[in-house]
């Protein structure tokens, strides 16, 4: 009877484990379609200096417009992605979105400030990477790559960093995301050289409870001063969050307390005409 029931067991694991494997390639099949038609799009959240509460500029993220599923976040596809070697075309397809987005901004008389891209690890280490940037003649200024920390604890290390350094010479910033959740924070500081770091969320969600973590980051902060690197604390989702990083010495501030991630139709009200002033924009953020 125990040797039944095993058997029994066993062959329920196999057939679950089939069928996980048939959605996952089912799935991949998807996104490959889900790229080839444009359903791969960003979505923007805004980025408010922390001083003034100015719009500073935008992060876009990467959602799945899914013909059944509804608008998916990459938690759900961006593993997956990567593992079939799709990351990279994620990047490309989000990058190409924003430039034509920022493009159509631009022609409406809309003063577009920075967005921040983010990269993978496979898209920074493409040679091609920087022959393609140079075709999408990118204004200096315009977009911001932001790299996890993590990228540079491989052997491809050197490669990867003259790779950075020809970004940069592209006019083209470079952050350091999720500052602060991995291993390798001050020598990725150090090593890149980045224009900023994100302060990860995770630090930032105890800093109203905890003094020990706001000495913590107080001291990332001082370590960016020291490097003249700018620091953004991501993950602000309350007032108190906003007010104790910004006494803190945060540069910028990204949350949902100041809004959640948007389509692009939703995130125009946010900029300000280029010919008049800010209080348009400030209205707009309700600040
Ligand atoms: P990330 O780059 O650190 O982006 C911030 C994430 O935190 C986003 O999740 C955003 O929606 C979420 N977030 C923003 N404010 C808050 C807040 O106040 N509270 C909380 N709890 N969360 C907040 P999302 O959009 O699901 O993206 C997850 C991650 O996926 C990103 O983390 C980034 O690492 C990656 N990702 C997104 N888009 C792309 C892309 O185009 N390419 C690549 N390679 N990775 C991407
Ligand atoms: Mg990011
Ligand atoms: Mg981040
Ligand atoms: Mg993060």
């Amino acid at each position: 009877h125990a040797k039944q029931l095993g058997r029994n067991r066993i062959e329920f694991f196999t057939r679950q484990l089939q069928e996980d494997l048939r959605s996952k390639r089912r799935l991949v099949e998807e996104l490959k379609l889900g790229l080839e038609r444009g359903e791969i799009i960003p979505y923007y959240q805004v980025q408010l200096s922390a001083r003034t509460r100015q719009v500073i500029g935008f992060e876009a993220l990467a959602r799945w417009k899914h013909p059944d599923k509804g608008v998916l976040a990459p938690g759900v596809f961006l593993k997956i992605a990567d593992e079939h070697g799709l990351a990279a075309e994620i990047d490309a397809a989000i990058l190409k979105r924003v430039l034509e987005d920022r493009q159509f901004w631009q022609l409406r008389g809309l003063a577009v400030p920075r967005i921040a891209v983010n990269i993978s690890a496979s898209r920074l280490a493409d040679p091609a990477l920087l022959r393609k940037l140079k075709t999408l003649d990118i204004p200096p200024g315009a977009i911001v790559f932001e790299l996890v920390e993590t990228i540079f604890l491989d052997d491809s290390e050197e490669t990867l960093l003259d790779h950075v350094d020809d970004i940069k010479r592209l006019g083209i910033d470079i952050e350091i995301d999720d500052f602060g959740s991995g291993h390798a924070s001050l020598i990725g500081l150090v090593k890149l050289r980045p224009k900023r770091l994100k302060i990860d969320r995770q630090l930032v969600a105890e800093v109203v409870s905890s003094q020990e973590q706001r000495r913590v980051i107080g001291s990332i902060v001082e370590i960016a001063k020291a490097l003249d690197v700018e620091v953004i604390a991501e993950g602000i989702e309350t007032e108190s969050h906003a007010t104790v990083l910004a006494q803190l010495g945060c540069d910028g501030l990204q949350g949902y307390a100041f809004g959640y991630p948007a389509p692009a139709a939703e995130t125009e009200r946010l900029f300000s005409p280029l010919t008049s002033g800010a209080e348009k924009q400030k209205a707009a953020i309700g600040g």
